[in-house]
This record gives C-alpha cells, sequence and structure tokens, in this order.
C-alpha cells in the first residue's frame, strides 16, 4: 500500500528506512507542498540491496510528481510517478560503483517486479508481475532477466572455548623495606 509523506512537515532527513531518506527519495524540481508517494515495499527492497551489497546506494530518481515526470521525459503514468519507482546505483563514488550487472543481478535477487538496466544506473519498480529491459542505447530491449546474485556468506560464527583455568597467581605482600612479610 502506497503511504503519503509531507517533506514540508517532516523534513528531507526523515528517515524511510536504515539508510534511505525522505529527502533523497522525494521528487526533484518540486518545492515539497505535494505529497511524496512511497511504496514501503520499494524502500524495502532497496534496503535490502544496500545491506546485500554493502555500498551506499544514491537515487538518480525516485518519486516523480507528474510535472516533473513530463519535464524529464518520463512516460505518461509512469511508476516514479506512484511512488513505486526508483533509478539507483551503489558504491562510495559514481567511479567505483558496484557494476550495473551486479546491481541488477541483486535486484533480481530480492525479487523486483520491474528491473531496467541503463548504463550508470539500474531502473527497479514495485509492479504486480515481472518485466526486465536493458537499454544499452536509446532503445529498450526485453530480457529473460538478470540471474546468478550470489549473497555473500554470513560470517562463521566464533567457536566457543571453555577458558583454561587461570593458572594461581602466588600474591606476595612485601613490606616497605622490601622483606617478604606474608605469601598467599
Ligand atoms: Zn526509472
Amino acid at each position: 500500500m502506497v503511504k503519503q509523506y509531507s517533506l514540508v512537515k517532516l523534513g528531507r532527513g526523515y528517515k524511510l528506512s536504515k539508510n534511505i531518506t525522505l529527502g533523497e527519495f522525494a521528487s526533484k524540481g518540486a518545492d515539497g507542498s505535494e505529497p511524496t508517494l512511497v511504496d514501503p515495499e520499494l524502500i524495502e527492497k532497496i534496503q535490502q540491496m544496500r545491506d546485500l551489497l554493502g555500498a551506499p546506494v544514491h537515487f538518480n530518481s525516485g518519486f516523480r510528481t507528474v510535472k516533473h515526470n513530463a519535464a524529464v521525459g518520463g512516460v505518461a503514468g509512469s511508476y516514479h510517478t506512484k511512488g513505486m519507482a526508483a533509478d539507483i546505483w551503489f558504491g562510495n563514488t559514481f567511479a567505483d560503483r558496484i557494476p550495473d550487472e551486479e546491481a541488477a543481478r541483486c535486484a533480481e535477487y530480492v525479487s523486483f517486479g520491474g528491473i531496467g538496466l541503463y548504463p550508470g544506473r539500474i531502473h527497479v519498480d514495485t509492479r504486480p508481475g515481472r518485466y526486465r529491459y536493458r537499454k544499452p542505447g536509446k532503445d529498450y530491449i526485453t530480457v529473460a532477466g538478470f540471474p546468478g546474485y550470489v549473497p555473500p556468506a554470513a560470517p562463521e560464527p566464533e567457536p566457543i572455548v571453555d577458558p583454561a583455568p587461570a593458572a594461581a597467581v602466588p600474591v606476595r605482600v612485601l613490606c616497605r623495606c622490601g622483606d617478604l612479610i606474608e605469601s598467599l
């Protein structure tokens, strides 16, 4: 169920999840007076990807007001205008980002409805059903999918070792002159 958030009331730093803020997801080119539509499933899956890939997520585009969507040449009725889509990349910097193909495979792993692979970003959306495409040039090419992501192995649990009994340390009490006055 898509929810509505007020950017004006909550502020850009409002957290939609552990690592994703309302400001990052809200529409660019808008003053915040319109509600920001957010599908919680979209945010949850992007957060899952962020955790699996172990790299910060960056939003080229999240929610788009109808006006902003038209301004950037988005398809009318785009899932971006419903708060159900995002264009994202992962990494500390764009130059050393997680490869686009790997990000698409991870999006497949978390079972997004729609996944699009672009040079430099991926599109993900929570449409019902399944749609996969890539956009190498100016054409969209429908593809079967991006399978093959292998999640990182969980760390081995620390072996539980019984602590060795502490060696008895003799306690010696010396008087100020240095003579041993007691040994326990
Ligand atoms: Zn998109």
